[in-house]
């Protein structure tokens, strides 16, 4: 078996959606057997735990939060954490890997931009821009929003998907007739509801970026799990 990581995972830190808190999500991942996950929760423009009435740097201290709570957790089992966020753009989200909490204090408000200007911004420093589950059927999803000309890779899996495969199905063909790369995401929020996606290699990561090379060479194996109920005792 090669080294697995979770590309996508919610605390309750920074999610308001999300039930288990950072240094949980860290061991029920550790218990799985990964190697190492992404935490990515929803940024201000999406579905946000972080009050609006605060100082930008207190906005992003607690946004990072859960990721913190998940490394210091990691760290004492041995299980690599990794940062990363969602940004909304309507109803459509986007997950964002390679920057971290130093480029957040040093773009306020970057949740406020034109989202192209954004994810320009954001290339330009090095992102890696992936459009999570761009076909998801939900209520409160009124309309279908892409963005291949300004995103790396395409959700293809998505954990939450359960029981609704076309969901899964319509994003592997779009990304197909974009020529973009496909990835597969757990979307946990809550322990009860685990899932095992993300990707597996044959090499452990040195660096977060480590994932960007291995997505776009091809070599990553996506995951793919049913909800598990992780919750202890
Ligand atoms: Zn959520
Ligand atoms: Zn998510």
């Amino acid at each position: 078996m090669g080294y697995r990581y979770e590309t996508h995972v919610h605390t309750r830190e920074a999610s308001a959606c999300a039930s288990a808190g950072g240094k949980e999500m860290a061991r029920a991942y550790w218990k799985l057997g990964y190697t190492g996950l992404f935490i990515t929760d929803h940024f201000f423009n999406g579905n946000t735990a972080i009050p609006e009435n605060l100082p930008w740097k207190e906005r992003i201290s607690l946004f990072c939060s859960g990721y913190e709570n998940a490394k210091e957790e990691g760290q004492r089992l041995g299980l690599q954490v990794f940062f990363g966020m969602e940004y909304g753009v309507g109803t459509a989200d986007f997950l964002i890997y390679n920057l971290d909490p130093k480029w957040l204090l040093a773009h306020e408000d970057i949740h406020r931009e034109n989202p192209k200007t954004a994810f320009r911004i954001m290339h330009e420093d090095g992102a890696f821009i992936v459009q999570a589950h761009p076909f998801r059927q939900r209520a409160y999803i009124d309309s279908i929003l892409l963005f291949p000309w300004d995103t790396d890779a395409v959700e293809i899996i998505n954990g939450a998907h359960e029981g609704a495969a076309e969901c899964d199905a319509f994003a592997e063909q779009y990304a197909k007739m974009y020529r973009l790369a496909g990835t597969s995401g757990a979307d946990s929020h809550n322990l009860d509801r685990i899932y095992a996606c993300g990707v597996e290699t044959d090499r452990k990561f040195s660096a977060p970026c480590d994932y960007r090379s291995l997505i776009l060479s091809g070599k990553a194996r996506l995951l793919h799990s049913g909800a598990m109920d992780l919750r202890e005792n």
